[in-house]
């Protein structure tokens, strides 16, 4: 059985970047939907590692889901006192750039893959090759109550609450296990 990782802050912790009603409805109502189907889904009781390998693509879409959103949920943080990881700051202009161009929806990421650090984007809930340091979901539901169509001002506010330390910690396991 799966269930609905808690978020490790309030649903309105990330005003004014993220809205509460946003917050609370992404992750109440779009997260737990992928869990409860997965939980239906999955007769073989298969962890999400082997769910993410499966060839049915219902299962792929609601472990994908499930993956993506837990690893979202920490990367964001309403503390902004670390200091932001170079390297990434660095990509910061690309990474913009695919999650503004990802068609439809999807996400945006920063992996770690062969030694290197590479933005890259998903389309739906498909998860990214590599090891995942940062990422930005960009379905509409994740900022269209607040924001409508301006997918751009969403993007560029919401690097105000990435969690540094979070990226800092993804980007050292990242080096050191693949
Ligand atoms: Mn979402």
């Amino acid at each position: 059985m799966f269930t609905l990782p808690e978020l490790p802050y309030a649903y309105n912790a990330l005003e004014p970047f993220i809205d509460e009603e946003t917050m609370r409805i992404h992750h109440t109502k779009h997260h737990q939907t992928y869990i409860d189907n997965l939980n239906k889904l999955n007769a073989e009781n298969l962890n999400l590692e082997e769910l993410l390998k499966s060839s049915d693509q219902k299962i792929l879409n609601n472990a994908g889901g499930h993956y993506n959103h837990s690893f979202f949920w920490q990367i964001m943080s309403p503390k902004n006192d670390h200091e932001p990881v170079k390297e990434v700051v660095d990509l910061k202009d690309e990474f913009t750039q695919a999650a503004l161009s990802r068609f439809g929806s999807g996400w945006a990421w920063i992996v770690a893959h062969e030694g290197k650090l590479k933005v890259v984007s998903t389309p739906n809930q498909d998860v990214p090759i590599g090891s995942p340091v940062l990422a930005l979901d960009v379905w509409e539901h994740s900022y269209y109550l607040k924001y409508n169509n301006r997918r751009a001002e969403y993007i560029d506010a919401w690097w105000n609450i990435v969690n540094w330390q979070q990226v800092e910690h993804n980007l050292a396991n990242a080096n050191t296990g693949d």
